[in-house]
């Protein structure tokens, strides 16, 4: 299997790490948002978030306070928008979250909406039917 994380994990491919541990790896993005924009990713290889263990999930919870606090006091940002995409908008497929420091309020919207949306009792028939 050819991964571009796991190349990255295994230092076959140059990342510029920022932080590290048995369980995750996080680096900044090659093609950043804002400044300091990084990824957290697994170092086991699993791609979308239905392959996230609860023990996994609360580990990169508690790393992502740590980069939000180290962000807020290292490069003064004011806010931190976190995203992940699962299949669609995925590029690399090797789970990883985006951190992206906000240090204005004007700068990234959710861009996509679709078209011809449902009326909100349809979707929630939907759901729950
Ligand atoms: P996605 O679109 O899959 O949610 O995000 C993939 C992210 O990985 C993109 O923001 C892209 O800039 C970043 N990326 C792609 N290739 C590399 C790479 O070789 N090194 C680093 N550091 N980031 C990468
Ligand atoms: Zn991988």
């Amino acid at each position: 299997m050819d991964c571009l994380f796991c190349r990255i994990i295994k230092g076959e491919i140059p990342s510029n790490k920022v932080y590290e541990d048995d369980k995750v790896l996080v680096f900044l993005d090659i093609n950043p948002n804002t400044n300091g924009h990084m990824l957290i990713i697994p170092k086991e290889h699993i791609v979308t978030v239905d392959e996230v263990s609860s023990s996994l999930a609360s580990h990169i919870l508690e790393v992502e306070k740590k980069m939000h606090k180290l962000l807020t006091e290292k490069l003064n940002c004011k806010g931190l928008t976190i995203v992940q995409n699962n299949n669609y908008g995925q590029e690399v497929k090797h789970y990883h979250v985006h951190l992206i420091p906000r240090y204005t309020d004007d700068c990234w919207k959710m861009a996509f909406r679709q078209d011809n949306l449902l009326d909100v009792k349809e979707v929630l028939d939907k759901l729950n039917n």
